[in-house]
């Protein structure tokens, strides 16, 4: 639904994608809009004040963020009947690893109009920095914390043939390289950095190679990483499994960092716990 600039917003839902650093990105369109909202869900309210202060409005606004999203939703649903509610996360797009989607969900279960202002997303600002295929891409927004849990979302991707799309921060960069090294073999990929702001960066390299960079010096600021697919990779190397081996078994007996290995690389277990074994008589 395309309405002029200036008319009052019909009631429902409209998600609008904010800059992700520029505050120049922000569409006319999406300025129009949330002047016009007669409230405005958001992530951090001090956040989305600077944008409206940025575009000479204040509006209304209410959180709306993990914490407290099953809670607020119903009220959020029932407004919309009446009144226009905009959704804007901190930075980017709305719903893209930030929350939204039951809220759209919700909407139209309820009837209501849920109208797209689009806009930045770190991905796929990403995507085109590359210099990596876009025919066919996958994100997986951040990779889970844990270790055990990291390894398994990384070897669940392995074989897809496609760009592959991480979101990641500086001090956790390094280790994620290498441990996508070791489960996706040594592919080209691109670190992108701080895009839309003054100290954009966008460096391309190998997995490996890549993290022999940041683990020298983690990278400052807001960061997405970008894998080529498989296809031309290179098989992981020795010094990898090695490295991956005797980081998981820190945390795990033998046997079991083996079998994590084995899972991450498609190697097999038996000679991956062999090797886990000689390691450890050297260390
Ligand atoms: N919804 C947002 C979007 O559309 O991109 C993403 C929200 S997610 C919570 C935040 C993550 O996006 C950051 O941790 C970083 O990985 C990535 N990101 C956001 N802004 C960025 C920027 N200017 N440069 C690089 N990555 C960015």
């Amino acid at each position: 639904m395309i309405q002029p600039l200036d008319e009052a917003l019909t009631p429902g839902l409209y998600i609008v994608a904010t800059p992700i650093g520029n505050l120049s990105d922000l569409s006319p369109r999406a300025a129009s809009v949330l002047a016009r909202a007669d409230l405005i869900a958001v992530e951090d309210s001090r956040v989305t004040a600077k944008l409206l202060q940025r575009i000479g409005t204040k509006r209304p606004m209410t959180p709306y963020h993990d914490h407290n999203a099953d809670k607020v939703r119903p009220g959020l649903i029932e407004r919309m009947g009446s009144q226009a509610i905009a959704l804007v996360s901190d930075a980017g797009t709305p719903l893209i690893s930030d929350p939204g989607f039951k809220l759209v969900r919700d909407a139209r279960a309820a009837g209501h109009v849920v109208t797209t202002i689009p806009g930045p997303c770190a991905a796929i600002a990403a995507l085109t920095l590359a210099g990596l295929p876009t025919d066919r891409f996958f994100f997986l927004g951040f990779l889970p914390a844990k270790e055990k849990a990291k390894a398994d979302a990384i070897a669940e991707v392995a074989a897809v043939r496609a760009t592959l799309i991480f979101y990641e921060s500086g001090p956790r960069l390094a280790a994620t390289l290498a441990q996508l090294a070791v489960g996706l073999g040594d592919r080209e990929a691109a670190v992108a950095r701080e895009i839309s702001k003054t100290f954009e960066q966008c460096v391309t390299g190998t997995l490996s190679s890549l993290a022999e960079r940041y683990e020298e010096a983690p990278p400052k600021g807001e960061i997405v990483v970008i894998v080529g697919p498989p296809g031309e990779a290179a098989a992981p190397q020795a010094a990898d499994i090695d490295a991956a081996l005797i980081e998981a078994m820190t945390r795990l007996p033998a046997a079991k960092a083996a079998g994590e290995v084995a899972k991450a690389t498609g190697l097999p277990r038996r000679d991956l716990y062999t090797r886990a074994m000689t390691l450890k008589d050297e260390a």
